[in-house]
Formats: structure tokens, sequence, C-alpha cells
């Protein structure tokens, strides 16, 4: 099976993984989501330099999470003046696309019910990219899990837990083939009472959107990271670029660095938000079927060459689980993934079995 990636971002040329290390470091804490962009002085900034060519990288917020761009090339305030440019667009997709104020989407959720709603060709790509990656995981990735959200509300004071009542009457509401994308004229139609919510993609979408300025630009090697999701664009003066993933249960630690060239890396998790209630955890990574937080992989490492589409399907595997999440990667053409079993096991794709990662995570 080959997937339709909906014809999102341009496809870099797939490099195989090198050799593997693991190591132990300190990884960059997520944040909470912002009530606007934050103000530039919150970006730092700083410079490698190596013969004739330098690396300027960019580290601040975005998205409700962080974010990392590096770009290499001659001069440094060109460089700066192209990562300023990837950084707008990161910035205008989370404008698009955000549900914790109003855009485009908030709009779109608030039509459901009234027909075909005419939306930007950039909303019907998305969704449409959204429904494929609905299709291919069998509705573990569902972005009408949405009236779910509020009952698992790991942002609220004192959680508390839904009753079965509560979570059966959001769930008549979640299917995501019930969404109508009409890329070709454009519109969107909604069954009433239904809403989107894009967090699952939107990271990886607008880290595709920023790697095409740096190319468009003229960068040929660079990175770009927002959150869990990242994209590697070349190398790394004369290396491979360097993605952690984070050890799920210690998260200030990272259990393996994968080397990557010319590829996207994208990782979901249990750890990143969440509440606990008697030793319990309640994650915001909600499986469809139940309606409650997922309990298929602690951590999901998915690389391939695209960051929109494998970023659903990350998130989906933490839903899946190993043996039934490795199936469907296998089918999928050009992609990998590690994932780490609720037992802490390390599950490998067939492309990375000789990568030397570690089988167990503690
Ligand atoms: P990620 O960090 O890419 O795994 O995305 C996690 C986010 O995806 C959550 O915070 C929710 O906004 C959203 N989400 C949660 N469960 C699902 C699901 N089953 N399908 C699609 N999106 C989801
Ligand atoms: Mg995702």
């Amino acid at each position: 099976m080959r997937a339709d990636r909906g014809g999102s971002g341009r496809v870099l040329r797939f490099a195989p993984l090198l050799a593997m290390l693991t190591l132990a470091g300190r990884a960059r804490a997520h944040q909470e989501p912002p009530p606007a962009h934050p103000v530039d002085d919150d970006i730092t900034r700083t410079s490698v330099v190596q013969g004739t060519d330098v690396l300027r990288e960019w580290r601040g917020g975005v998205m409700g999470t962080s974010f990392q761009i590096e770009a290499i090339g001659k001069d440094a305030a060109e460089i700066d003046r192209v990562i300023g440019l990837a950084l707008d667009e990161l910035r205008r997709v989370e404008d698009v696309f955000t549900v914790w104020r109003e855009s485009e989407l908030t709009r779109l959720n608030a039509r459901a019910g009234q027909g075909a709603v005419p939306v930007s060709s950039e909303m019907a790509l998305l969704l449409g990219i959204s429904v494929e990656c609905g299709r291919v995981t069998n509705g573990a990735f569902d972005v009408t899990y949405f009236p779910l959200r509020p009952l698992w509300n790991y942002k609220a004071e004192h959680p508390t837990l839904p009753s079965e009542e509560q979570i059966q009457a959001a769930l008549k509401f979640v299917d995501y083939r019930r969404i109508v994308v009409d890329r070709q004229n454009s519109t969107v139609e909604l069954p009433s009472g239904f809403s989107i919510d894009l967090g699952g993609i939107a990271k990886g979408y607008g880290v595709d959107r920023a790697m095409d300025i740096l190319l468009a630009q003229g960068i040929h090697n660079g990175l770009v990271q927002a959150g869990g999701d990242t994209k590697a664009l070349g190398r790394k003066f004369d290396k491979p670029w360097q993605i952690a993933i984070k050890n799920p249960r210690h998260s200030d630690e990272v259990f393996a660095v994968l080397p990557v060239v010319n590829q996207c890396v994208q990782t979901s998790g249990d750890y990143e938000r969440f509440f606990e209630i008697d030793g319990q955890r309640y994650h915001h990574i909600i499986d469809p079927r139940t309606g409650r937080p997922s309990a298929g992989c602690m951590s999901a490492t998915v690389i391939g060459p695209e960051a929109t589409f494998d970023d659903g399907i990350a998130t989906a595997m933490c839903v899946l689980g190993p043996e039934a999440g490795m199936a469907i990667i296998e089918q999928l053409d050009r992609v990998e993934a590690v994932l780490v079993g609720m037992d802490g096991r390390v599950h490998l794709s067939s492309g990375l079995q000789k990568a030397g990662l570690p089988s167990e995570v503690r």
C-alpha cells in the first residue's frame, strides 16, 4: 500500500539511517500553548563557524511548544533573514489552525451542520491529509476526537474523571469519515455537533512549510523542529543531523539519537501533557475507539520523507500500540518507526533492525 500524501510538501530524497548512537543528555521541556506569539526577545540566537560556513540556530516558542531552526550558509545576516521568514511561516500556520484562539479552524468548527463551507485551499489540503491518516490507521488518527478533549482536561487545576455516559455522548460526534473534503472547490462539510482539532498534525505541516521556505531561499543544509516534529535538510557541516528521542519516563533524558540526512523524525508520547489521579496517568492522546487516553505506546517515533503525514501517523501509533502499529508502518513506503510499548520494550521497523538502538527503555 502506498499512502496518498495529498500532495503535501516537497518529498526529500530518502537517505538510509546511519549508525545509531545512544547517549544520555538533556532535552528541552515543552511548554503550554501561549495566548499569542512570543515576542522576539524570547528567541535565542547562536552561531557556529566552520571554515567559511556559518550555522545560525534560533530557539524559542511557537505553536504551544518549543521550536528550533538551524540553517547553514556563508553570511550570518542573510541566514537570519531566511530563518526569520521560516519562523513567520510557523507562526502563520499556527494562526490558521490553532483552536486556542479564533482561527480559520475555529470558524469552520462553528459552522458544523451548515453544509459545505468555503475554506482556504490550505485548510482543504490539511484536512484531506488528516482524513487519509485516519483511513491508513483504521481511525486511530481521528481529528474529530475533539469533543472528548474537555473530558480529559490536563490543564485543569483539579482534573476529574468523566463518567461513561459523558464519554459515550461525546463519541457520537467522533468519526473522521463524516468529514467531507472537496479539494477542487475548497469546501469542507462537518455534520452538526462535530468539531476538529489538528493538534496531532499541524506542527508537522508547519515544519514542512517552514522547510519549504528555507529551500526556496537557497538553503541546502538546515533543520526545522517544532515540538517533537523535525525535518532535516542536507547535513550539519559534514555530518548527519542528530535527532534525539526522549526517554518517555524521564523526559529530561534521551534514550537514542538518530543520525538523519534529508528526513523527518516525528515523536509522540504519553508524557508530553497529562494529569495523574491515584497514580494513574491520563494524557493528551485519545483513543477514538474507547474515548479514553490511549494505552498503545509510551512513545512513538516515525521517520519518513514528510513531516505532515508522519506527524499524524506518530500520534496514531500511540493509540494502536507496537503490534498493530508496526503492521501499518511496514505497509508504508519509506517510513520507519521506533515504538516504545507500555512495558518499555522498544520495537523497531524492518529498516532499523541493524541500527543498534536499545531494546528497552527504563
Ligand atoms: P502529537 O504531539 O502530534 O502526538 O499530537 C497530540 C495532539 O493530537 C493532542 O494534544 C491532541 O491535540 C491531538 N489528538 C489527540 N488524540 C488524537 C487522535 N486520536 N487523533 C488525532 N489527534 C489527536
Ligand atoms: Mg502527531
